[in-house]
């Protein structure tokens, strides 16, 4: 490691963004050895100046060397410093402009001071793009009339496909903004920070802090995959860059840095995009893919039990995601690629559970008077000394025990006189205290590998002195629904097409079942379409829903079975038809039946613990309930049946129609009642099994 600490800084060119975290401020993240901190929210760019200083010091103070990251462009295209500020070098160019630049939080002088530099060059450019309601002299609002002097783009920002220009001084996603308003904040850090700083590519990096320029959107999917539901979009890409950045080898980053323009500037990483891809992977064996007849049927096979079929999965699906390290604060939802074990123990010392007054040993019944020695034990502090034989201390909940001490008397129970406490027998010896290690010792495993981390599981995580877990990549399942008939929800539709209600639903239980859901769309009943739709998909597997018989139109299938990988599943199971399951270049497809309910209940059945084996979580039996029916109903033998069912005062309901095409018996439902595969008769308070929809992991 070159650098112990990275910091990627996402900047604004805006005036002040308000006390509450939202896009479009100022983001910044610090991230040690791959493991990214909390991102930081900078509501303006005096508050950010100052963060940043703060922060490199500190990390400087503690000896740790630190690379800056900003995502605005360090230098002009070739031509432009010499032709405004009569230099050729980029960073007195920073100190011209930190010269001219004034900034408030509430606003500041780019727009005039972009407008002051074109009429110097001949007034028709190299800037445009005036944001201010009022005209400003020499800066266009649009491109009409505009020329530029310079190169349009620097070389960099030609490789960096939908990098902006930064010339555009307004617009989404426009930098030159960011790069007028953040350069004087370099210019003065260079100065704060003088021999101790360098930027690159224009100086030798010999020093302890470097400032480099930084763009998040050359690994903009890796980013979006990794952006927790509620998590703005800058914080995201501070903390996943910060993260890569400070996980990269030695040798990956000093290549990157030997990339460069010294006169224009250049963005770290550009063109070693696989590199940065790579940073993003801990150092773990690759999973092996799954083989193409990893859904291969026994030969013979006419209808499959639903236990055989789930048989069949278990045995044959493997993990498939990558391994990384995550931080704690990060790692809800996300599954333990390894058993993690504890740093140190909880409580890491005996400590008393209560208010009180503590000594050494129990007491017998009676009256007892012990002298209280001085000072007092508090949480987080540390009392010095030892308590004599004999006396007492005050504790308050949480301190760690003196020396002396291993019982405690809650403070109700007492009598305090002056120095002394007097209380009545009998107390156990090692009463209202807690052991070192009573919970968990150091070493102890916590938690398994496979395990989805929950909101305790943090805490457990974090109480035992674990700052990051490794842990499988998310898995990403993409979803997508074919027919002719189907029309996009919240659109005119035709008489003869209904609403595609499974899409939103399947992305909806992949959500819940904690996956990376992928929105694949729609498509007709077209085998080409359909075969475009599987190959642009960029996920783990795939769930279509519809076309999975074998009917003409059932181009799913069809489909599979062209490329050699079909496995038609003929499962003994209501509802549901045939599931086409099948491997699509590498990718596992699962092809639920159309009508909703059945794609419900086998997306519940077969995928979601098909699914969990991939993402790493390992096989998932559905936790049911034995409860009293309230309905009465015979089942034929020869299938296992799914109704769909409620608790209500005890027992469970289910709905009035078994039809499967009614989606409204879905919405009302709370779990599945599932019957066995033999006849049955079930009357009222008869024992049934019911799954609740969190049975499921949803
Ligand atoms: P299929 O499996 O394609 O034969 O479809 C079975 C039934 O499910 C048909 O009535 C379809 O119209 C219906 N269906 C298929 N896909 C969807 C969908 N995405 N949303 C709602 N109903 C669907
Ligand atoms: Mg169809």
């Amino acid at each position: 490691m070159m650098f112990d600490t990275v910091i990627v800084v996402d900047w604004s060119g805006g005036n002040d963004r308000g006390p509450t975290p939202r896009a479009d401020a100022i983001w910044a993240c610090v991230a040690r050895r791959g493991v990214a901190e909390a991102p930081v929210y900078l509501r303006n760019r005096q508050m950010a100046e100052g963060w940043i200083g703060d922060t490199v010091l500190a990390e400087r103070a503690a000896g740790r060397r630190v690379m800056v990251g900003f995502d605005f462009p360090f230098g002009y295209p070739q031509g432009f410093a010499r032709a405004a500020a009569g230099t050729d070098d980029p960073l007195a160019l920073w100190d011209w402009v930190a010269e001219r630049i004034e900034d408030a939080p509430k606003g500041n002088n780019r727009f005039d001071v972009a407008g002051a530099i074109n009429l110097s060059l001949g007034g028709k450019g190299p800037f445009w793009g005036n944001g201010l309601k009022r005209d400003v002299d020499g800066l266009p609002r649009t491109k009409a009339g505009y020329a530029n002097p310079f190169a349009e783009r620097r070389r960099a920002e030609v490789l960096a496909k939908g990098a902006f220009s930064v010339w555009q001084l307004s617009g989404a996603g426009s930098v030159g903004s960011q790069a007028l308003m953040g350069l004087p904040v370099l210019a003065r850090l260079r100065r704060r920070f003088e021999d101790d700083l360098a930027v690159w590519p224009f100086q030798p990096l010999d020093a302890g802090i470097a400032l480099v320029e930084v763009w998040p959107s050359l690994i903009a999917p890796e980013i979006a995959a990794r952006t927790q539901p509620d998590e703005i979009k800058d914080a995201a890409q501070v903390r996943v860059l910060a993260q890569v950045l400070s996980a990269l080898k030695a040798d990956r980053l000093t290549a990157m840095l030997a990339d460069g323009d010294a006169a224009e500037g250049w963005i770290l990483g550009l063109g070693h995009e696989d590199a940065l891809r790579g940073a993003l992977r801990v150092d773990a064996p690759q999973p092996p893919p799954l083989s193409n007849d990893c859904f291969a049927l026994p030969p013979g096979v006419n209808w499959t039990p639903v236990d055989a079929a789930l048989a069949l999965l278990q045995e044959r699906l493997t993990p498939v995601a990558q391994v990384e390290t995550v931080a704690v604060q990060h790692a809800l939802g996300r599954v333990l690629s390894a058993p993690v074990t504890a740093q140190r123990s909880n409580p890491p010392r005996p400590n008393t559970a209560v208010d009180g007054y503590g000594f050494a040993g129990g007491r017998a019944a009676g009256v007892h008077v012990l002298p209280l020695v001085a000072g007092r034990a508090a949480a987080g502090g540390d009392f010095d000394g030892a308590v004599p034989a004999g006396h007492a201390v005050r504790v308050l909940t949480g301190a760690a025990l003196p020396a002396g001490v291993d019982t405690v008397v809650l403070q109700e129970d007492v009598t305090v006189d002056g120095r002394r406490i007097a209380f009545n027998g009998p107390v156990k010896a090692g009463a209202n205290s807690r052991r070192a290690g009573e919970d968990v010792a150091a070493g102890d495993e916590v938690l398994p590998q496979g395990r989805r981390l929950t909101p305790a599981d943090l805490a457990l995580l974090a109480a035992v002195g674990v700052g990051a877990v490794p842990v499988f990549a998310p898995l990403r399942v993409g979803v997508l629904s074919t027919g002719d008939e189907l029309a996009e929800a919240g659109t005119d539709a035709g008489e003869t097409q209904i609403y595609d209600a499974n899409r939103p639903m399947l992305l909806g239980l992949l959500k819940r079942l904690g996956h990376q859901a992928v929105d694949l769309g729609r498509v007709r009943d077209d085998r080409a379409a359909l075969a475009a739709a599987l190959d642009g998909a960029q996920v783990d597997a795939i769930l279509t829903s519809g076309g999975a018989s074998a009917g003409d139109e059932d181009h799913v299938s069809a489909l599979l079975r062209e490329a050699g990988a079909l496995a038609l599943w003929r499962i003994a199971v209501k509802p549901g038809r045939p599931l086409a399951l099948g491997m699509w270049k590498g990718t596992p497809v699962f092809g639920l039946p159309g009508n909703p309910v059945a794609a419900m209940v086998c997306t519940l059945v077969f995928a979601a613990p098909a699914l969990a084996l991939l993402a790493g979580s390992g096989w998932q039996e559905p936790q049911g309930f034995t409860v009293p029916a309230g309905f009465e109903k015979s089942k034929k033998p020869g299938r296992r049946e799914y109704l769909r069912a409620r608790m209500r005062d005890g027992v469970a309901e289910v709905f009035r129609s078994e039809g499967s095409g009614r989606i409204s018996g879905l919405s009302w439902a709370e779990g599945l009642v599932e019957l066995p595969d033999g006849p049955l008769v079930v009357k009222r308070g008869d024992p049934v099994r019911f799954i609740p929809w969190g049975g499921f992991g949803l």
